[in-house]
């Protein structure tokens, strides 16, 4: 059985840069990089908002940098995506598919995923027209027809951003009115690119084998149901944040992020700590997940200090 001073389960930024704090402190963390190694910056595109970057980053490059900085201190990867936490006693053990480690301490940083509709079709055209990041992909439909799902700031941003490039964007939503803030519903409901579909679901998505052609809209009030072409597909219906392994161990809110005391990176369980999007909703960026696995890190630091080296 391996035995480690710090398990960091993910590797996005949170997890990353926890694994440099944590390496610098030679406490020699070992990550394991779950499914989708890097996290969702492996499917961005241009990253500009992340500092240090004037000219912008690929989100790939990016996370290769991380991990090389993490690699430079002394960090240890395993590849696989942790299925089974038991933290009811020291030293914690995490699982995934092929082994099993022991940890003085563990940090979650997992992040989280978007969510998906799971109506026919999405799953067959993911990626072939069905996107669930436009800033990856609204590229590809340059003068085409775009539909996003959602109602939510998300999804009237990414309606923004896709109007740059679409013949037309149709907003699907399920209700008459947005959750989303006001000032991006003005300025959704400003753009002359932008049509709004309210009171509706979509059913179905539909293609030529290759690549998406058409959706099936159901208006919820009418019942009525119609088609719409269609060449690029967005959901944009809010994120589902990766915490399936530790709901039996650790305490989870209504949406299923974790739950820290205080805005800590403490978790109810003395030497679990969280960090970055697995249980931060609000802000959910680059930045924000890289300081959150900085604060996680020390904070670890000093309570494996305090319990004795
Ligand atoms: P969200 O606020 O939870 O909105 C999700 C939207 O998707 C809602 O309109 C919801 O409909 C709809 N939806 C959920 N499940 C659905 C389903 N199965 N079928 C159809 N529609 C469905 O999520 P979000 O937009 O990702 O935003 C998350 C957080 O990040 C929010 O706090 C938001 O303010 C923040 N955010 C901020 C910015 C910004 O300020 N620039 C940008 C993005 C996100 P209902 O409304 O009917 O529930």
């Amino acid at each position: 059985m391996e035995l480690h001073d710090v398990a960091i389960v993910g590797s996005g930024p949170a997890g990353l840069t926890a694994a440099i704090y944590c390496a610098r402190a030679n406490l020699k963390p070992v990550v394991v990089e779950g499914l989708l190694a890097g996290g969702q910056l492996m499917n961005t595109t241009e990253v500009e908002n992340f500092p240090g970057f004037p000219e912008g980053v690929q989100g790939p490059e990016l996370m290769d940098r991380f991990r090389k900085q993490a690699e430079r201190f002394g960090t240890i990867f395993v590849p696989g995506d942790v299925v089974a936490a038991d933290f009811s006693s020291r030293p914690f053990a995490i699982r995934t598919d092929e082994r099993e480690l022991r940890a003085r301490a563990v940090i979650v940083a997992t992040g989280a995923s978007p969510r998906t509709l799971g109506v026919e079709g999405e799953r067959e055209y993911a990626g072939r027209g069905v996107s669930y990041c436009a800033t990856c992909d609204g590229f590809f439909f340059r003068d085409r027809e775009i539909v996003v799902v959602g109602g939510g700031d998300s999804a009237l941003e990414e309606a923004l951003f896709l109007s740059r490039y679409g013949s037309r964007v149709s907003v699907i939503h399920r209700r008459d009115g947005f959750r989303a803030s006001k000032i991006m519903a003005e300025r959704a409901l400003r753009s002359p690119k932008i049509e709004v579909v309210w009171d509706s679901v979509v059913e179905g998505v539909a293609g030529d084998g290759r690549k998406v052609t058409e959706i099936r809209v159901r208006n919820v009030k009418t019942g009525e149901i119609s088609t719409r072409p269609c060449s690029g597909f967005f959901v944009a219906i809010g994120h589902v944040p990766n915490t399936a392994a530790f709901r039996s161990v650790l305490p989870t809110d209504a949406g299923g992020y974790l739950e820290v005391r205080g805005g800590s990176s403490f978790t109810s369980v003395d030497g679990v700590f969280a960090a970055g999007d697995v249980h931060d909703h609000t802000y959910r960026q680059a930045i924000t997940a890289a300081g959150a696995g900085c604060r996680a890190a020390i904070d670890c630091e000093r309570w494996l200090e305090a319990q004795g080296g």
